[in-house]
């Protein structure tokens, strides 16, 4: 009589949004799972985060749809404004009307909250902090990872989860940078009040001809609000990434906009910029028993709020191609989740780039409308 074959063992690099989602996904179909996090702890970064309905729906069979609503800001709709002079260009119904058309709400909340939610769907002990992927060596019936701390493990399959510097997708497929977009992203949050009046809407978007603002409350209570900021900064040196924000430099670069949309960036503390960069839709993601997810595949700047979500969206997608199989099918299966999620998330990124999702009228229904558990595998 043959042995039953010893569950897989699979791991995972990062512990970001697509990362955390997929092992809850894998530890909720019983899968043996380990996520290797470069951080030694998570840090929280002053920023809000709008979860689509999409990824909404993607997070339900997780139980985190109340906690997170608990914890969100729901808009009654989002307006679209001509920066100088304020004149609406769009509306997208968004509460009760959103949800009746999408089946999922549309939440606003602070970055830190959905980690932490999603952090909760992983049972403890699954996620290792402080473990550094290095390297990484695939054999005939293993992978060998190695650590930058010099220590090291197996595993069956190994999936690239570590955003868009990844370790794994360059193993793959060589060293190549993102491509710096000339622009960057200032964002913060901060408590409503230094506002002094409430902001003229609840969920708005300011545009001018290369740069725009986009602002929200993170919390039910409307305590707090967010913006983003983007405009073109050629120089900025993408070795920099991630830094502290000059405000002076940001009020310039929006001194011709409405004085409604300049009194929310100018009531901020602090801010920090971030470059922001993009990649052609890639050919692969990946080869044998190791793939990628997230922004470590399809890295886009954030015109349509998609980023977090199509992560999310492969997890749930990935974890659905593993579910059930054996040891040897693991390429086939891992294939079959890129061949499932390139087209999608290649369309997502190619509408990204010209930045004009919902400025005037916009079809909506193709991406927020996608169901994760339900979509057809290719
Ligand atoms: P990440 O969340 O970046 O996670 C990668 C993880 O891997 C990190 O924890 C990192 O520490 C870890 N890691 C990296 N290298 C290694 C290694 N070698 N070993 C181990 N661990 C490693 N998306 C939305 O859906 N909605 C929005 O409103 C939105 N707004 C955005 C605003 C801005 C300014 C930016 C820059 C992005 C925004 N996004 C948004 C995009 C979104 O944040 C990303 O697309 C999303 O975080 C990608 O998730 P990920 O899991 O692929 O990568």
């Amino acid at each position: 009589m043959s042995r039953p074959e010893a569950p897989l063992r699979i791991a995972i690099a990062g512990a970001g949004m697509g990362g955390l989602a997929l092992a809850a996904a894998l530890c909720r179909q019983g899968t043996h799972v380990q996520v290797h996090e470069q951080a030694r702890q998570f840090q929280t970064v002053g920023a809000g985060i709008q979860l689509t309905a999409n990824a909404v729906r993607a997070l339900r069979p997780f139980g985190l749809e109340a906690p997170l609503r608990a914890r969100s800001f729901v808009a009654e709709a989002a307006y679209n404004r001509d920066g100088q002079t304020g004149e609406i260009t769009n509306v997208l119904p968004m509460g009760e009307r959103l949800e009746r058309r999408y089946g999922a709400p549309d939440l606003m909340l602070h970055r830190a909250v959905l980690h932490e939610a999603l952090r909760s769907a992983v049972p403890e002990g699954v996620i290792q902090l402080g473990r550094r992927l290095a390297s990484f060596q695939a054999g005939s019936d293993a992978v060998a990872l190695l650590f930058s701390d010099g220590t090291q493990c197996t595993c069956d399959t190994l999936i690239g989860a570590d955003g868009i510097h990844s370790v794994v997708r360059q193993h793959l497929f060589g060293p190549e940078q993102p491509r710096f977009t000339g622009r960057v992203a200032y964002r913060t949050t901060y408590p409503t009040r230094l506002l002094g009046q409430a902001p003229l809407d609840a969920r708005g978007k300011w545009w001018g001809t290369d740069r725009h603002i986009v602002h929200y409350y993170t919390t039910a209570a409307r305590d707090e609000i967010y913006f983003i900021a983007v405009t073109p900064e050629p120089e900025f040196s993408v070795e920099s990434w991630s830094a502290i924000g000059d405000r002076r430099v940001l009020e310039c670069a929006f001194s011709a906009f409405h004085p409604e949309a300049r009194r929310i960036l100018a009531a901020a503390p602090e801010v920090r910029k971030w470059a922001l960069v993009e990649r052609e839709p890639m050919s692969a993601w990946g080869r044998g028993p190791v793939s990628l997810l997230g922004d470590a595949c399809h890295p886009m700047p954030p015109f349509m709020a998609q980023g977090a979500a199509s992560a999310i969206e492969d997890a749930i997608v990935l974890a659905r191609c593993l579910e059930g199989i054996g040891r040897n099918q693991i390429p086939a299966a891992l294939r079959r989740y890129e061949a499932t999620r390139m087209p999608r998330t290649a369309r997502i990124q190619r509408t990204n780039r010209a930045n004009t999702w919902l400025r005037g009228p916009t079809d909506t229904d193709w991406v927020y409308d996608y169901d994760a558990w339900n979509a057809p595998l290719a």
